[in-house]
């Protein structure tokens, strides 16, 4: 019987290392000098780039709820808002 093993896992911060004389913080990316003090705020450094998420989605949201719904899967379809767009755009150009 024939048994396939699963994939290996792709792991995406492997071979990813910092600089040479630099260190990194495993846990937010945060990057300083190897031997200066590394001292930082993991959870400022998160909270940052969840509040830059956050705003992106926010954004995505109204240009979403700005566009007729999807008939197939309703509101916040992007592929559909795509085309709309597209169609919008082909539109004011005839
Ligand atoms: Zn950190
Ligand atoms: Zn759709």
């Amino acid at each position: 019987m024939e048994q396939s093993n699963p994939p290996a896992l792709v792991r995406l911060s492997e071979g990813v290392r910092p600089p040479a004389g630099w260190s990194e913080c495993c846990t937010c990316g945060h990057r300083w000098r190897t031997g200066q003090h590394g001292g930082h705020s993991c959870a400022e450094k998160l909270r940052e780039e969840l509040d830059i998420t956050d705003k992106l989605l926010a954004e995505r949201e109204r240009v979403l709820r700005a566009i007729p719904e999807c008939p197939e899967h309703g509101a916040g379809c992007v592929p559909h808002a795509l085309e709309w767009i597209e169609r919008a755009k082909a539109a004011l150009a005839a």
